[in-house]
């Protein structure tokens, strides 16, 4: 079934693509790619996000999909949905609109060069939103496009603190769920992604002058430079555990014993259990004074606060669908890989919904979140005979449940 469905759809795919030139992007698609690339959408340009929302909506509405704007939290943000006409959307295809490029930056201009198309958030993500629209159009064309649900939101690139819970809920009871973010280098897909937490360790000890009285002082930048040591140790690389202490502030002058440091920890981690586990023995050094002045009988205290939190995307969760994508990429002749990351997306946030995902099925090249990111044309060919393929097989095969 499943065969004769592929072969099928195999024939228009390439009736599509044939006569071409050089596999690549049609140029009504590039072009549609430099009208946002050269939008600023840096995820606090708000007025930037909505610009480049009107210029995606009546694409999509274009299409047949229904679209749905939901106000978030944050006056001016929003997450856009999109839906087919019969109601029971089977995949949910996930992309940001935001980038990290900031309004006043340089590198703001889309340049299309040989097999490269460079340009801020060419890749992470708005390549991969013009190949969702790309391959609505080819289902379209074909009479298969139904049973899609879009979410488009705009606070990715710090987290989704905004829109998290908006895509959860509109994530519930979708089985299938592709986000669009950037292939590997190679073209590898993401098949797990790591749970991030921010923390912050603030010691507090007692100023004094650092040649008057320095036996009446508490160091706290001594104490936390301690505790950096000790927590950094819990690391285990190789297991995907790290723990970078990435912003370390303490003190007042040189001259004086100092009262207050802090440390953010960027923790990273495969399994909830490993995160448990270093939570546990974090508290466990924070609790300790490091420095402890005898004479005054009082120690250096350590507070800790979370700052952020991402849950892992276990590999369980993206196996079922990696399978079935690795399946049509060998019958298309395709190399298929999918790697461990150890960063984050959309993907980490919507793992505990049940839904089976796979992340990084967007377009790629590289330089991603530098002036040097760029698209690779002929992999952007590649990933849309994949997905239009994929997506097929997906929306019309019916009882295939997971
Ligand atoms: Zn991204």
């Amino acid at each position: 079934m499943k065969r004769l469905v592929l072969s099928t759809l195999l024939s228009l795919v390439i009736a599509g693509t044939a006569g071409a030139a050089t596999p690549g992007i049609d140029p009504s698609y590039s072009q549609l790619l430099q009208r946002i690339v050269e939008i600023n959408t840096e995820t606090r340009n708000v007025a930037g996000l909505a610009q480049a929302r009107d210029v995606l909506v009546p694409k999509f509405e274009a299409l047949g999909l229904t679209a749905s704007r939901h106000a978030l939290a944050e006056s001016g943000r929003e997450v856009l949905r999109f839906d087919t006409p019969d109601g029971r959307p089977k995949v949910l295809l996930v992309g940001h609109l935001d980038t990290v490029f900031p309004k006043a930056g340089s590198f703001q201009h889309f340049v299309d060069d040989g097999d490269r198309l460079m340009g801020p958030g060419v890749i992470d993500m708005k390549g991969g939103l013009v190949l969702m629209l790309n391959v609505l159009a080819q289902l379209k064309a074909a009479g298969q496009l139904q049973h899609v649900r879009v979410l488009i939101n705009d606070d990715e690139e710090i987290g989704s603190p905004y829109s998290k819970k908006t895509l959860q809920a509109f994530a519930k009871d979708v089985p299938y769920g592709l986000v669009f973010e950037p292939g590997l280098e190679d073209g590898a897909v993401v098949s797990s992604q790591s749970g991030v937490r921010w923390i912050k360790l603030t010691s507090t000890g007692k100023a004094a002058h650092a040649g008057l009285e320095p036996e009446n002082g508490i160091d706290a930048c001594l104490d936390l430079a301690r505790k950096i040591a000790k927590i950094s140790a819990l690391a285990q690389p190789a297991k995907g555990l790290t723990l970078n202490p990435g912003v370390i502030e303490g003190g007042s002058k040189p001259n004086v014993v100092c009262d207050k440091a802090s440390v953010t920890f960027d923790v990273r981690f495969r399994s909830l259990a490993d995160w448990e586990r270093v939570h546990a023995a974090i508290d466990a050094i924070s609790k300790q004074s490091d420095v402890y002045n005898d004479r005054l009988k009082l120690g250096a205290r350590t507070e800790i606060v979370q700052l952020a939190e991402l849950p892992p995307l276990p590999v369980e969760r993206t196996a079922a669908l990696a399978a079935r994508a690795e399946a049509v990429a060998r019958a298309l002749g395709q190399p298929f890989r999918a790697q461990a990351v150890g960063y984050g997306s959309d993907g980490n946030n919507l793992s505990d919904t049940g839904m089976q995902l796979l992340v990084g099925v967007g377009p790629y090249g590289g330089g991603m979140h530098s002036d040097k990111e760029h698209m690779l044309k002929s992999a952007y060919q590649a990933r849309l005979t994949l997905l239009t393929q994929l997506l097929h097989n997906l929306t019309q095969s019916e009882g295939e449940m997971p």
